[in-house]
């Protein structure tokens, strides 16, 4: 287990990412690190993540009882104890607003699968959580469906969590989810992205196992089931009212074509002149 010291220097160093990597704006966005069984360092409220010292964190206890420091604990810290309680290994978390993901979650889109190895090797099947107001109990209740299968959640309108083992991983998650939705933006302006075959992203899902990487998606119960049809969160797409408008998912049998206008009133011409011709 890290010292209390370096708790507080790894969630500084943190912040000054997140911060400068555009990942929240002025105070917002949170971190934590846990110290030990019973006690969690976390981000102070209404303070910019980008120019912390460890001398303005706080010390919580599991149920986010502030024990230590001198600024008030964030509200949100009640949401990183919920992940942390639901799979104890987790002593990271990451909380921010990192705007390509954040578009995502208020476009009520979900993120494709099948198109980038290191997405689908790294993070896997990402889901959106619905939306929850944040500072209250039902913030965390809406993630932790989701972090046995997910070391990174979009929360409905509202941002990203990711976390993990240690919090430079949980960090990461977040920066390969935000580039990741940049390119896909960007891909869409140019005409829409282009999946792997189920072949191809079967491969992925496999290699990730064989690296020593968990995905749930190597269980025997979605053994034949195609990676890019989101298997794992699918049916969780309802509830958090996702479509797949700019990504669908049956694109990859159903390929959209362009043609100009000219052609297409050329084709309704046609049909409908073999159409009256039929009729005489
Ligand atoms: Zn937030």
């Amino acid at each position: 287990m890290p010292t209390l010291d370096e708790v507080k220097e790894q969630i500084c160093e943190i912040g000054r990412r997140v911060y400068n990597r555009g990942f929240v704006a002025a105070n917002e966005g949170n971190l934590s690190m846990r110290l030990n069984d019973r006690e969690v360092v976390c981000t102070p409220s209404i303070f910019c993540k980008g120019f912390m010292t460890p001398d303005d964190l706080c010390l919580v206890d599991m149920e986010g009882n502030q024990l230590a420091g001198k600024r008030k604990r964030t509200s949100e810290v009640l949401m990183h104890l919920a992940i942390m309680k639901a799979r104890p290994e987790i002593t990271s978390v990451v909380h921010c607003h990192p705007p390509h993901a954040t578009a995502f979650a208020l476009a009520k889109e979900p993120i494709p699968a099948g198109l980038i190895p290191e997405v689908e090797v790294f993070l896997g099947e990402v889901p959106t959580a619905p939306y929850a107001p944040p500072g209250v109990p039902a913030l965390g209740e809406s993630i932790v469906p989701f972090v046995h299968k997910a070391n990174v959640v979009i929360m409905g309108n509202h941002g990203t969590v990711s976390f993990d083992t240690d919090l430079e991983r949980a960090y990461w998650w977040t920066e390969i989810l935000d580039n990741y939705c940049k390119m896909l933006i960007h891909a869409h302006q140019l005409g829409g992205a282009h999946r792997l075959t189920k072949a191809e992203a079967l491969g992925l899902v496999t290699e990730k196992h064989r690296w020593g990487m968990y995905d749930p998606r190597v269980d025997a119960k979605y053994a034949d089931v195609d990676p890019r049809e989101a298997p794992l969160f699918r049916e969780s797409w309802a509830a958090a009212g996702l479509a797949a408008r700019a990504f669908p998912v049956d694109a990859n049998n159903d390929p959209s074509i362009t043609i100009r206008q000219s052609e297409l009133e050329a084709i309704i011409e046609r049909a409908v002149t073999r159409a009256i011709e039929k009729l005489k």
